[in-house]
């Protein structure tokens, strides 16, 4: 799709003042790539006229007509992708409900352990609720995930009755104050009797506060019925697309979304738990519209996002402040120039860091970036001082627990981080961090 979708919007720029009729030509050409990458007819439809009509209406001869092809498009997709529905935000005060619905195979347990990864990561308390009493093994599976990820899990190899599992284990992880009950549904085949059925009772019985619709997004079109029978058969609140590695089109996402009227949270990329990302409408439709893969895209993002880190932390430093992010964002850096131990002495503010640190350095590195990834955002800003917090000790137990580390080793960091935060605060103090060009950093 990619390449003839570019290769249609390249023509306007080729041809210079584009008349009607190249644009009407264009505009076939685009909507055929859409098609052949999944999205259903109808919106194809839809979108085309939109697109017309702002063309039209801005139809000054001196505007670059390729670009306004081109934004209408970009822009039409992503509005697309942004229902007016927001997603369901999650509450810290309350047990959060999730229930998580979708054919078998479309990734429904795997996306539960990536989802409950994601939030116990970020110190939420996170549980899940087996409910797939329809096929054999269900249970298993999401115990071994539950236990790689250290989250309690609730199932049964007895009990029959989905409607009773979810009705007894969300009552126990209600009573026991979990802040997230994840449930996991039977998927069954396409069309089979009685699906439906049993997630309107599961649904009734547990009150969910938010639906997702776990979606594969290798199965195009056929995407675009399924994701109307289930948003008819139970109130969707959400959709994560999953299985986007691979050569997957993703435009049976844009119809699911259309159909649904509801927005993508997640997609997920390939089977670890790590591969999982918060959606962003922007770079899912540069994917689409074939600007770079994603991974490149995705890159690019990330050096600006560590530019702009840097300059944050830089700046902080001259201040004689630094925060745990900083902390982070000195490893990050470190640690694409090479060899860690190499480099340390030649980072400014940093000299002398490698011999304090002492033993193997880049393992070193690698174990404190998996602790700050179980950091909140608080705790990295510094908004919330963990040295000096009256539930240091809880803290600390709860990052090792979401990072899969020892006390001890979180501790470390700590002392680690206090060392740094003295120095800085120092040669801040004395004006050596002024003489530093920001820009070099
Ligand atoms: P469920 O029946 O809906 O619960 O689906 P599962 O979670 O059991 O997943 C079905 C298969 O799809 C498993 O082999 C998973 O490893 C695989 N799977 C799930 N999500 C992804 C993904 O994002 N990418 C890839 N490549 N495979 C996935
Ligand atoms: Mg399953």
């Amino acid at each position: 799709l990619g390449r003839s979708l570019r290769a249609s919007l390249n023509k306007l720029s080729t041809i210079g003042g584009a008349s009607e009729e190249v644009i009407a030509t264009v505009l076939n050409e685009i909507s055929r790539a859409l098609i052949e990458a999944d999205v259903s007819v109808g919106l194809v439809k839809a979108m085309k006229e939109k697109i017309k009509a702002k063309i039209e209406l801005t139809s000054d001869s001196h505007i670059n007509k390729k670009k306004l092809v081109q934004k209408a498009v970009q822009d039409e997709l992503v509005s697309m992708l942004q229902p007016a529905t927001k997603p369901y935000l999650m509450s810290r005060k309350k047990t959060n409900v999730i229930m998580f619905v979708g054919l078998q195979g479309a990734g429904k347990t795997t996306t539960i352990a990536k989802f409950a990864g994601y939030y116990a990561r970020k110190g939420w308390k996170v549980s899940m609720v087996c409910c797939d009493s329809f096929r054999a093994g269900a249970f298993d599976q999401l115990k071994q995930n539950a236990t790689k990820l250290r989250v309690p899990f609730y199932g049964s190899y007895t009990e029959a009755d989905p409607v009773v599992i979810a009705e007894k284990g969300v009552a126990q992880f209600r009573k026991e104050k979990y802040e997230i009950v994840l449930i996991d549904t039977s998927g069954r085949h396409r069309q089979e009797a009685g699906l439906f059925e049993e997630m309107q009772e599961i649904s009734a019985a547990v009150d969910p506060d938010n639906t997702v619709f776990v979606m594969d997004g290798t199965q195009g079109q056929a995407v675009y019925d399924q994701a109307m029978g289930f948003h008819d058969a139970v109130d969707v609140g959400s959709v994560i697309v999953t299985k986007l590695d691979g050569h997957a089109k993703g435009g049976g996402a844009l119809s699911a979304v259309a159909a649904t009227a509801s927005p993508i949270i997640f997609l997920g990329s390939g089977e670890k738990f790590d591969d999982f990302e918060p959606f962003n409408a922007k770079s899912f439709v540069a994917k689409l519209l074939g600007f770079g893969d994603i991974r490149g895209f995705m890159d690019e993002l990330q050096s600006v996002k560590d530019k702009d880190a840097e300059k944050k932390t830089q700046a902080n430093m001259i201040k004689g402040k630094f925060t745990f992010r900083d902390l982070y964002t000195k490893f990050e850096s470190m640690s694409k120039m090479g060899s860690l131990s190499k480099v340390m002495g030649m980072m400014p503010g940093m000299g002398g860091m490698a011999s304090m640190m002492g033993g193997d350095m880049d393992a070193k590195f690698k174990t404190f970036k998996f602790i700050l990834d179980s950091f909140s955002d608080d705790e990295l800003d510094g908004k919330i001082d963990i040295h000096t917090a009256p539930d240091r000790q809880k803290r600390i137990e709860r990052i090792a627990r979401g990072s899969g580390t020892h006390p001890a080793q979180v501790e470390g960091l700590l002392q680690q981080h206090k060392m740094f935060a003295g120095m800085v605060s120092k040669m801040g103090k004395s004006g050596m961090m002024g003489g530093m060009d920001e820009k070099k950093m």
